[in-house]
């Protein structure tokens, strides 16, 4: 039975000012998911010891935490992260480093080190998130893959949200060389990927052409299910350590994860022809980046829970929401649909005065690089950006959906939530009888 103690109900009422009537719905809502909260803690459990047994399988040590300077010849802890990764991820090889700047900079590495001019990228899931139509050239940028020569050519989801199968076969011509698959909705409104659905999509496309190489962006993906993209025939795929393998504790950077001939070539874009992986300063994060992956599956199954719980409490509220609460889930993201900028800034600020780090500010949308229209991001997070923590955030755009993710604990996420709807009260963007 769950019921708030008298003490927590107190301070949610008089200290934080979260009304009688949320208190009573969120309570409800709690028993509801309750059976959820079960099969998410069997993933957990299984991805704990999937990354332990990396750690020990590895022979991860102390000395590993130190680094080195100058160029970085032989940095063991950079060497062993990378090793620990490929276990994790069932790879051949990997490239885990501060150096690789976020999520973009790691997918925009695989991008440019695998291909060459003549060359066709298809995106076998749609429109790529938004910080890659720049990297592609879909949206007219400087620098980007168009200028080199290489094209693009995507295929939509069908009507009903299931990736077009029979289209992704046809669109195959002498020229692909690369299909990329994006597992999260990003900023859309779409079912994400499964573990199912990638690995349909990776037998089509191999047995249309062997040699065609399959990219995912995993990017709030990992340890959602048993296995990940990489299990499944991924040839090679990339994330962000801000996301969910940092675990909340990783301070920067990017993975890439995949065969060792893909990894070889982007180790020369990552660094120089010839140069390779053998090079990259660590900057002393090596026992952050790893004590985050092993925190990583309790970190991911509270963000999960935290999600369930948005979708669940905002379904009763009258709103649109993606996915639903009993739908399965292969990502941290919880989308709704609050159809006005004015919910969808109240909805950002409430989380924004729930955070353990500048509560007191108050976002405002802006024309964040990469982003064709302003975004509104709340994050009140020990680390910069870090989406694994609570945070908030959505494009100024119609249908004005938000992206609720995150959450270290899952009583900090469901905080969000009872604040997110306690602002929209008082901003008198939500009715409440
Ligand atoms: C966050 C995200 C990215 C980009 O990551 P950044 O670290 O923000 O650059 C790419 N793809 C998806 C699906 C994402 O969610």
């Amino acid at each position: 039975m769950i019921q708030l103690i008298k003490e927590t109900k107190d301070m949610l009422l008089n200290f934080y000012g979260i009304s009688e009537h949320i208190l009573h719905l969120s309570e409800c809502v709690q028993r509801e998911i309750e059976g959820k909260f079960e099969e998410i803690d069997y993933i957990k459990e299984y991805n704990q010891y999937k990354v332990l047994k990396a750690m020990q399988k590895s022979k991860l040590s102390d000395i590993h935490f130190n680094w080195t300077t100058g160029y970085g010849y032989n940095d063991i802890g950079r060497e062993k992260i990378e090793e620990i990764y490929s276990y994790v991820f069932n790879t051949e090889d990997a490239l885990v480093r501060p150096i690789i700047v976020s999520g973009t900079h790691a997918l925009s590495l695989c991008l440019t080190g695998l291909l060459r001019p003549g060359d066709e990228i298809l995106s076998a899931t749609g429109k790529p998130y938004d910080t890659l139509e720049e990297v592609i050239g879909i949206r007219e940028s400087k620098g980007s893959l168009k200028e080199f020569g290489i094209t693009y050519k995507q295929v939509d989801f069908l009507e009903n949200g299931d990736p077009d199968y029979i289209n992704i076969k046809q669109c195959i011509t002498d020229k692909t060389k690369l299909v990329l698959i994006q597992r999260s909705k990003g900023y859309s409104w779409r079912k994400s990927l499964t573990i199912e659905d990638i690995e349909k999509i990776i037998k089509i496309v191999k047995s249309t052409r062997e040699d065609i190489i399959v990219m995912v962006d995993n990017c709030y993906g990992e340890f959602l299910e048993t296995k990940e993209p990489t299990d499944v025939g991924a040839d090679v795929m990339a994330g962000s350590l801000i996301k969910n393998p940092g675990g909340g504790l990783a301070l920067t950077g990017g993975y890439i994860v995949g065969k060792r001939h893909l990894i070889d070539l982007i180790s020369y874009r990552l660094t120089s022809a010839g140069v390779g992986k053998e090079c990259g300063l660590t900057f002393g994060t090596t026992r952050t980046v790893l004590q985050g992956l092993f925190l990583a599956p309790n970190t991911v199954s509270e963000a999960v829970k935290g999600a369930i719980f948005c979708s669940r409490i905002f379904e009763k509220l009258g709103y649109d929401v993606l996915p639903s609460y009993d739908d399965p889930r292969s990502d941290i993201i919880q989308c709704i649909n609050l159809g006005s900028p004015e919910s969808v800034i109240s909805f950002c600020k409430g989380i924004q005065a729930a955070a353990p780090v500048d509560s007191f500010v108050s976002p405002e949308p802006w024309d964040m690089p990469g982003y064709d229209c302003d975004v509104i991001m709340a994050a009140g997070a020990f680390v910069q950006g870090s989406s694994i923590e609570l945070s908030a955030d959505a494009p100024i755009k119609p249908p004005y959906n938000v992206y609720f993710q995150g959450g270290l604990t899952f009583t900090h996420s469901k905080f969000g939530v009872l604040k997110a709807i306690s602002q929209m009260i008082y901003d008198k963007n939500i009715n409440i009888t």
